[in-house]
Formats: structure tokens, sequence, C-alpha cells
């Protein structure tokens, strides 16, 4: 029998495209009247852009946000219909390959704006573009002045078609900080100097802000993968990426002896333990390296969370069995490692990270499966 993906690779990344397309519905409802849009840069926060246009196309989403304009380019071959934003705004001579690609720089400075519109005239129409607008975070975007000096600069102006007026906040996280209500002031500020324009301030956790966020278009990029966007409160999301790895074998330690590199871990019972096939080449941060014995770091396996230990390798990691009925768990026995019950946001924070971060990092050497797609079903 020819073997599948999954028997060959040790660790499996199933990446559930129902589960998606529920997010994004439920965050275009939240959104009320405002269009929900995606941010999909960093190859759909790593869980593979292609899949993930595609279900969210399905899904209703109609207005994409990438870093780069590689990312804008590969997207462009998926969706030929999609609006596509660049967050990075326009790269220094690359108009023409933006313009024939149709794809929207969000223009960060004069300087951008001058070299967009001046290429417009030449290629003989005005191209839309969107206008970024810092109002707080200190990154990219025209600061308030740099945005006043656009607007008067009439032959610029007259040279851009502006779809969209869009910043970003820095605290959506953490709805208490008073950040959040300053650049929603200073957007209403921008808002009333180019009237008539679309406007968008929401990433995920923006959306979560209440209605006086929502604007125009919302751009949620880790609520659609399955992240938290909230602050102590369950998260409203469903999970989408599954990280699981088989067990390879199974072992007893006596008390006292210790497992993995550097003897990090060592037994204080006797204790079963499985070593699974999934390691820091497959995504599993090495940060979740376990020198207690319960934990933090857990994975779920036969119906029950168990404890890693030691440290993660590149293959491979251990995990502490004992507390399973003898049986359970088998050569092959899948953990999960990331998903419907070790939250990727409860990984992160064991890991000392985020969400976001561990799921850019998740490797290439699993098995990826995707679950749910319509148009696979009817190609
Ligand atoms: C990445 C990004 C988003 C999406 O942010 P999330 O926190 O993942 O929802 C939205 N807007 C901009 C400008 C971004 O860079």
């Amino acid at each position: 029998m020819t073997p599948t993906p999954e028997d060959l690779a040790g660790a499996v990344l199933t990446i559930d495209l129902v589960a998606l397309k529920d997010n994004w519905r439920r965050l275009n409802a939240l959104a009320g009247k405002a269009e929900c849009g995606a941010a999909v840069k960093g190859n759909a926060y790593g869980l593979g852009i292609a899949p993930v246009a595609r279900a969210l196309w399905e899904a209703g989403c109609r207005s994409f946000f990438v870093a780069r304009p590689k990312e804008g380019e590969e997207l462009r071959e998926l969706l030929p219909d999609a609006t596509i934003y660049i967050l990075d705004g326009l790269f220094a001579g690359q108009a023409e390959f933006y313009a024939k690609r149709n794809l929207c720089p969000a223009l960060i400075s004069i300087e951008e704006a001058r070299e967009w519109a001046a290429f417009g005239r030449v290629y003989g129409r005005r191209l839309p573009c969107a206008i970024h607008v810092d109002t707080g975070i200190n990154r990219l975007g025209f600061s308030l002045a740099e945005f006043d000096s656009l607007l008067a600069d009439a032959f610029t102006m007259e040279g851009l078609n502006v779809s969209l007026l869009m910043s970003h906040l820095a605290c959506a996280d953490d709805p208490s900080h008073p950040l959040n209500l300053r650049q929603r002031e200073a957007f209403a500020a921008v808002r009333a100097k180019l009237p008539g324009v679309a406007a968008s301030l929401a990433n995920s956790s923006g959306i979560f802000l209440g209605d006086g966020f929502t604007h125009d278009l919302v751009r949620p990029g880790i609520a659609l993968y399955g992240g938290n966007p909230t602050q102590d409160v369950a998260n409203p999301m469903s999970p989408v990426a599954i990280l699981e790895g088989a067990v390879m074998q199974l072992r007893y330690v006596a008390a006292g002896d210790t497992v993995g590199y550097g003897g990090t871990w060592t037994a204080t019972r006797p204790t079963r333990i499985a070593i699974l096939g999934a390691g820091y080449k497959d995504g599993v941060p090495r940060a979740l390296s376990s020198r207690e014995p319960g934990g933090p770091a857990q994975v779920f396996i036969s119906d029950r969370r168990c404890p890693v230990i030691g440290r993660i390798s590149m293959d491979m990691m251990a995990i502490d069995i004992t507390d399973l009925p003898v049986g359970a768990v088998r050569r092959g026995t899948r953990a999960e490692i990331l998903g419907r019950h070790i939250g990727i946001d409860a990984a992160a924070s064991w890991a000392g990270t985020i969400s976001y971060e561990l799921l850019t990092r998740l490797g290439s050497r699993y098995a990826r499966l995707y679950t749910g797609l319509e148009s696979d079903r009817t190609a």
C-alpha cells in the first residue's frame, strides 16, 4: 500500500479551513457594517497562503493585506479579483511591478505618494492606493504633519486614487490602554481632512474594542488563525492549526534518572515516558523544554494532558505519561502539541513568546493536511 504523507512524516500539521472560515464569518458579523478583510502576510501567518486565501475568498473575504510586493504577486495569481494592499508601502522604483499586478500600496510617505502619482501619470491613470497615517504606534506611516503636507500638495493628490485611509493600533490587545482612544481621536481628525474615503483602523483585537474602532474595513490576522484577540476572556475563535507528533518509543525511567540532552530533567518517581517525533525543526519551540516535573508545557494525548519533560531536541521531545492507563498510548499514537486542547496562546506563553511567532515559525518537515476547502472537493 502506498503510504500517506502522515505515515512517513512523524509530525502532522492539520489546518482546519472550516474553522478558518468560521472565524472570518464571526469577525465579519462582529464588525457590523464594516467590511471584513484579512491580513495574510507571512504566508498567512505560516499556515499557507494558497489554501488560506482560497478559503477566505470562499467565505466572502475580498480585501487582503500582505507585507511585501513579492507576497502580493503570489496572492494575485491565486485571487485575480481580490483587492490586495501592500502594507510595507511602495518599494523604490517598483511602481510598475505593483501596477501590472493591480497591487495597492499602503503609501507611508510623501516620497512614495509622489512616486506613485508620477508613475500613474505615465501609466495613464490614477492608480488606487491606501494612505497609511501613523497615529501613535510610531512605526510605518505619514506623521500627522506629513499628512497635512500631502494634502497641501494638490498636484500629487490629483495623481492619486486614494481608496483607503488607514492607521494601525499599538495596544489594541489591552482594552484599557489609553493609547487606543488617543489613536482613535487622532484618526478621526485625519479622516475629517480627507472626507469620503473609506477608513480602516482595527486589527483583530481592535475589532473587539467596539463599534468606534471598526470604521469601514477591519484587518484581522491572528484571530482568523485561532489566536485569542481578547484579554482575560476565553478565546472566542476556533483553533485552526493542529500540530501533532506521533509516539516513536515508550520507556520506563527509574527515580533519579534524567531525560534528554543536558540531563536537565530528573525523575522523582518511577516514570513512564513517551518519545514523540516532533522537535524544533518541526516548529516546536525549544523554549517549551521543561525542567520541572509538572511542566508548565503540556501536550494532549489519550484524552489527558501530559507534561513535556526535558529538552526539546531537533527531531523529538519527551512527555511523562505515568498518569495514563497502561496501554493507552502505543507506538504511532499521536499527541496534540498545538490545537484544540493545547491552545496556541497557552503554548506560546509557556515558550515565552506570542501566538504570532509560534505560528509563523512552524517548520515545514511534518505532513501538512488541509481540511475543508470547497474548491478542492469540486476540483
Ligand atoms: C499584521 C497587521 C494586521 C493584522 O494584525 P493582527 O493583530 O494579526 O490582527 C493589521 N494591520 C496591519 C497594518 C498589520 O501589519
